[in-house]
């Protein structure tokens, strides 16, 4: 699921700040935000914006945010964490009916989101290949009704690695397209093509599979995971004629198989601990803390699954979720 960037959201509870006097700290799903004193009670409907949310140059309710870029960023304010925006619901245009909690207003309010990567647009050889889902993970404190789909379930935890997203697909007739996030690559010297090559995965992967995974290495990004080369770490396996999955155990032994690595599996919760486990948003958002393996850098977070692929009535797709390291949103991210 997309992340709603912007949407009306209600203010679950307030609470003082220590020293401060204008400023208060808001709960809105599963975000703190620091809000304006007075502006809402609890109860009341805002607008949200979550992180990554660029506001329009140009509209009078967004114009404080010129200074910073109009982009919304994690951020302490007297020491507390502030994610998101949250405006009074009298921004929104006068004659437009209240939306509903489920509709993205970015179009509506002229909001766009801040991307790090750049479009590949020279290599660009054709669309993202239908029968296979594009990557992406939904922030937990954006879908905070995953934990109760995961409560009891068994499960495990893999490091969330900052690299850059690939797909590589094998059609039932043989066909092989490499993949960046969005678009198929033409051959090259990109990282995609390469690890494609180093692995012959135009020969080794089975027709009607997909492999997906994150790329990881010198020049790119900042390669926190410290690499002396490029190395491709499969986080999915999809069996595309029988329109599934491979649960944990069978992506572990798919990629043993063909002589690929996984992301980093942090952890695996089954019986007893899995069963009682404290699933809780502060939980989970310490247990997102911590250092790439073998380095000095903080981690960008955690991503999280049951051992057994399960559809998610809150995300309506797959269960599974990245928590994101606030020590990394705060100090690390560009
Ligand atoms: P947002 O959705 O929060 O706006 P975004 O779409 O840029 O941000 P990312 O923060 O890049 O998403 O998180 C999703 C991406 O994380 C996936 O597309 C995948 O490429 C990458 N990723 C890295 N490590 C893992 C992992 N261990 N498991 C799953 N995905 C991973
Ligand atoms: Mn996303």
């Amino acid at each position: 699921m997309e992340r709603k960037l912007v949407s009306i959201q209600r203010i679950e509870s307030l609470e003082p700040i220590v020293g401060a006097d204008q400023i208060v700290k808001a709960r809105v799903m599963g975000w703190d935000v620091v809000v304006k004193k007075a502006e809402f009670a609890v109860g009341d409907p805002c607008v949200f914006f979550e992180i990554d949310s660029v506001l329009p140059d140009g509209a009078p309710w967004a114009e404080f945010m010129r200074p910073r870029g109009f982009r919304v960023k994690t951020a302490r304010l007297r020491g507390v964490l502030s994610q998101g925006l949250a405006l009074p619901v009298a921004i929104l245009p006068a004659d437009a009916a209240r939306p509903a909690p489920d509709v993205d207003l970015r179009d509506l309010l002229g909001v766009t989101k801040y991307e790090p990567e750049l479009p590949d647009s020279r290599e660009v050889a054709g669309p993202f290949p239908g029968a296979v889902p594009k990557t992406d993970e939904i922030r937990l404190q954006s879908a905070l009704g995953v934990l109760d789909e995961l409560r009891g379930q068994p499960f495990y935890v893999t490091t969330k690695c900052d690299g850059t997203s690939a797909t590589y697909y094998r059609a039932p007739d043989g066909a092989f397209t490499a993949c960046s996030r969005n678009w198929a690559l033409a051959p090259g010297p990109n990282p995609v093509w390469r690890a494609a090559e180093r692995h012959r995965l135009a020969d080794a992967l089975p027709p009607g599979f997909a492999i997906q995974g994150e790329l990881c290495g010198p020049g790119i990004q900042r390669n926190r995971l410290g690499l002396t080369e490029l190395a491709l770490f499969v986080f999915s396996v999809h069996d595309v004629r029988a329109g599934r999955r491979l649960d944990h155990g069978e992506l572990v032994a798919f990629a043993d198989a063909h002589g690929l690595a996984t992301v980093p599996i942090e952890e695996v919760v089954t019986g007893e601990p899995a069963a009682s486990y404290p699933h809780s948003l502060e939980h989970w958002l310490e247990r997102a803390r911590g250092l790439y393996a073998g380095t000095t850098n903080r981690k960008e977070g955690i991503v999280v699954r049951p051992l057994t692929e399960t559809l998610s009535p809150t995300l309506g797709g797959r269960l599974s979720f990245k928590v994101i390291n606030n020590d990394f949103l705060l100090k690390d991210e560009a």
